[in-house]
């Protein structure tokens, strides 16, 4: 894999550069987020190790521009802190996944095998239920033609759900689809999700969520 590590830790980009290299990956390094941003726009990459925190921006700053700017290459999020809100935040901003410092080098290499089976981008569709459009080659949704800013997770919970109408889907086939490099997330964290999502679509396209007790949720969608 062609790697780009961004990380203003020296000693950690020496050691991960000797060791991604020994097993034949192309490794290239930036100390701070504008280094890694021009890196990043101009080499062709599989996948990029991006640390939260960086001297001049923060790494969620760096993953959230490089997909304002249409990048999908596969981020890996380096952490130092284990706390929820930090993976939510960093998986937002549009990470694939994260790893918790300090981390064991095969941890890291298997969360890249595992970024690099990602599945390519699907074709072109549309999604509907009632007031409900979703444009998955645009990745836009609208309420009654009306746009509506969704975050990348809720767009995928919303997706989820939009692929399976009438069904009752878990939490945990939720948390499959919209987290699916098994990021360590509760199922709370649907709960958290969805009441965005139903605030963001209001109160008509929400009603279409249905919570089913003690078993998940369900689209309606005629
Ligand atoms: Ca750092």
């Amino acid at each position: 894999m062609h790697l780009l590590v961004i990380e203003d830790d020296a000693r950690l980009v020496r050691v991960l550069r000797r060791l991604l290299t020994q097993d034949q990956h192309i490794v290239e390094s930036a100390t701070t987020a504008a280094e890694g941003l021009e890196l990043a726009r101009d080499v062709a990459l599989d996948a990029v190790i991006l640390d939260i925190g960086l001297p001049d921006r923060s790494g969620l700053e760096v993953a959230r521009t490089l997909r304002a700017d249409g990048s999908t290459v596969p981020i890996l999020m380096l952490t130092a802190r284990d706390a929820v809100s930090a993976r939510v935040e960093g998986l937002d901003a549009g990470a694939d996944d994260y790893l918790v410092k300090p981390f064991a080098y095969d941890e890291l290499l298997a969360r890249l095998r595992a970024l690099g089976r990602r599945p390519p981008p699907r074709s072109s569709l549309h999604l509907a239920a009632g007031p409900i459009v979703l444009d998955e080659a645009e990745r836009r949704v609208t309420v009654d033609g009306r746009d509506v800013a969704l975050s990348q997770r809720e767009y995928a919970i919303l997706e989820c759900l939009l692929r399976r109408p009438g069904q009752v889907l878990s939490r945990d086939q939720i948390l499959d689809y919209a987290w699916p490099y098994g990021a360590a997330l509760t199922p709370n964290t649907v709960e958290a999700y969805i009441h965005l999502l139903r605030e963001k679509l209001g109160p008509e396209a929400a009603a279409r969520i249905e919570t089913v007790r003690g078993m998940g949720y369900r689209l309606r969608a005629g």
